[in-house]
């Protein structure tokens, strides 16, 4: 396995919430005065996701509009009528803000080393806009050199269209490509409907691991060198 190009997941792959997606949005809505605890926050956080239709009035997921009518109905739970717009727009700050991230120790190393071994990096993820100022802001965006954001594209993973567009930027085809995340639905399993190779980043995984699945970052560029 020696593939051309190397896509990545962003969240949960390169970088994580320092304090936890749920634990955040619980925050901040203390700071408007509904207080959520995190595992109910958590919980209407699953449901909402999958409740707000996507895409909304023609809006992407993970838009300014589709997160207003996400957090409208976590406020909804909560039983709070307001305008969501305010709190979404603090959402928006805490989550484009890189302090409130943690780049995994293992991100930097490995980027560096498939470099150096001549692989061409890829972002491909389900997130806003926002992304690219947030991975630039972490001294990460330097090393990819297209990123497909669900947002700015119009399709989230594991629609095969958002990992074709990645790698018609690169003028690659689906099986001189790699991709590496940590959904097995959305990373591993959106790749191989692409036609690519994926491997599943399970940093929690027990030994025997299968073949596909890597326990950290540092795995990475001896997999791709050890054939
Ligand atoms: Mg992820």
């Amino acid at each position: 396995m020696s593939p051309a190009v190397v896509c990545l997941d962003a969240a949960d792959t390169l970088f994580t919430e320092r304090d936890g997606r749920a634990a955040l949005y619980a925050e901040v809505f203390g700071r408007f005065g509904v207080a959520v605890p995190e595992p109910t926050m958590a919980t209407w956080m699953a449901a909402a996701h999958d409740e707000i239709p996507a895409p909304l009035g023609g809006e992407p997921r993970y838009s300014r509009a589709w997160f207003r009518a996400f957090v409208g109905r976590l406020l909804e739970r909560a039983g709070d009528r307001r305008d969501p717009e305010p709190v979404r727009a603090a959402l928006e700050e805490v989550f484009t803000d890189p302090r409130s991230y943690v780049v995994f120790a293992d991100t930097f190393p490995a980027l560096d080393d498939l470099v150096e071994a001549g692989h061409r990096l890829a972002v491909v993820s389900n997130w806003s806009d926002r992304l690219e100022g947030l991975l630039d802001a972490l001294g990460l965006r330097r090393y990819f050199e297209t990123l497909a954001i669900s947002a700015v594209v119009g399709v989230d993973k594991p629609d095969p269209a958002l990992f074709h567009h990645a790698l018609d930027r690169l003028g690659v085809r689906p099986e001189q490509a790699l991709h590496v995340g940590d959904s097995p639905e959305r990373d591993v399993g959106g790749a191989l409907a692409a036609g690519m190779d994926a491997l599943l980043l399970d940093r929690d995984a027990e030994p025997p691991v299968p073949d596909h699945v890597i326990r950290s970052l540092a795995e990475l560029p001896a997999r791709l060198r050890g054939g």
